[in-house]
């Protein structure tokens, strides 16, 4: 069997650092366990274009373990050259890279590490509302330069405290956003999602449930997005939602980066609509070096909190998705049956209930807690 890993080139780090599995130098720790089986294993980093490494092994690979963070593009014209590939990996959690429908079409199984890397990802969220409400980073990068000046720094600084907070999905990670909110006393926590949160969990951090988006939003002082990338999220914060938030509210959006309009969300940072935009997801990744989210700026100086995909990698997270991508491969390979909160989809259907508001099994599924 061949198993092609696509994971990030992690250099001289991932030589000093055992602990960064997700990189091509240490293959999620399952290298020497494959081989020992008699498995085949190609790792690269090497995902673009026609010659790559991703487009030449992808053609006879059996599975296919790749992370979000440096994803192999798995398209339904990739597809279509991969006459052997059985089963995607997502060593992490969102499995947009994938043509899901696609994978139904050509029954693919994808199953990603559910809930693998959310702490991570929802303490990195709470940072990031932070630092912008608070001005953090140019008054850091103040001091780094030899100045003083408090004043510019203070007059875009704010206290979370009685702000409105709504997130974009409240399944795993944005409800443990909210949870680790409400020490702060905001004035109110709102969240929009199809799929209503269990009344006790809901209750429990005194959460309120909006019906419409547009009605959430423009109510919200900071807007948080946790939500997984399909057709009905992709550009969803465009222009026109985007100029129904408040003037000067802030968004923070580690989901996936075509979530946003790249364009929209930089004109509003730059023009002061928006009081500044933070997150680790590009909807190019590696991000070009042009990229309008790596200069935007807020008229008053900051107002920029991105950084590269990192908020679900840390090296716990790493830990928690490798060994959780090791056990749905020995799954696969011993025949025994997935659990299914790892399985986005299986035997032609979507069996997660996140991606999409649909006709299918995993509409009919009630028994799922997404917050567990
Ligand atoms: P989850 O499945 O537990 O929750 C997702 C929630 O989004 C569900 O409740 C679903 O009903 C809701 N949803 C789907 N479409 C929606 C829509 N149109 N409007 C409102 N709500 C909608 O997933 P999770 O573990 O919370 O992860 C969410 C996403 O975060 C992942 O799909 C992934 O894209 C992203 N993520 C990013 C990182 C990172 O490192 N930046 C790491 C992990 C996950």
């Amino acid at each position: 069997m061949k198993v092609l890993l696509v994971l990030y080139d992690g250099g001289k780090a991932a030589e000093e650092e055992p602990r960064l599995l997700g990189t091509i130098q240490n293959k999620l720790g399952i290298a020497d366990w494959l081989k020992e089986q008699g498995h085949e294993l190609v790792a690269t980093a090497d995902k673009e274009g026609e010659g790559s490494e991703f487009k030449k092994h992808i053609v006879d690979a059996e599975v296919l373990i790749t992370t979000p963070f440096h994803p192999g593009y798995l398209t339904k014209e990739v597809m279509q050259t991969a006459k052997n590939l059985k089963i995607c990996i997502t060593a992490g959690v969102g499995s947009d890279h994938v043509d899901l429908n696609a994978a139904n079409e050509r029954n693919i199984t994808v199953a990603e590490v559910s809930g693998s890397n959310v702490v991570s990802v929802a303490e990195h969220v709470v940072m990031s509302i932070l630092l912008l409400v608070r001005n953090y980073t140019p008054a850091h990068e103040q001091i780094i330069g030899g100045g003083w000046d408090v004043a510019p720094m203070a007059r875009h600084s704010f206290d979370l405290e009685d702000k409105v907070v709504g997130t974009v999905g409240a399944g795993r990670i944005g409800y443990r956003v909210l949870q680790r909110l409400t020490p702060f006393d905001c004035k109110e926590l709102l969240y929009f999602d199809y799929a209503p949160l269990p009344e006790q969990a809901a209750k429990a951090i005194n959460v309120r449930r909006v019906e419409s988006l547009e009605e959430m939003v423009s109510q919200c002082d900071i807007v948080t997005v946790n939500c997984p990338l399909h057709e009905k999220t992709k550009g969803l914060f465009n222009k026109e939602l985007i100029s129904k938030m408040k003037p000067g509210a802030w968004l923070v959006n580690t989901a996936r980066g075509a979530i946003c309009d790249a364009q929209a969300v930089a004109d509003a940072v730059n023009s002061g609509h928006l009081g500044g935009y933070a997150g680790d997801v590009w909807n190019v990744q590696p991000a070009p070096k042009d990229h309008p989210w790596r200069s935007m700026k807020h008229p008053l100086g900051g107002g920029n909190g991105m950084v590269p995909h990192m908020s679900g990698t840390t090296i716990d997270a790493q830990l928690r998705y490798a060994e959780g991508t090791k056990t749905i491969l020995q799954n696969y390979l011993t025949g025994k049956a997935q659990d299914p909160a790892n399985l986005i989809v299986e035997n032609g259907d979507y069996v997660s209930k996140a991606y999409g508001k649909r006709d299918t099994k995993a509409e009919e599924r009630k028994e799922e807690v997404r917050t567990d």
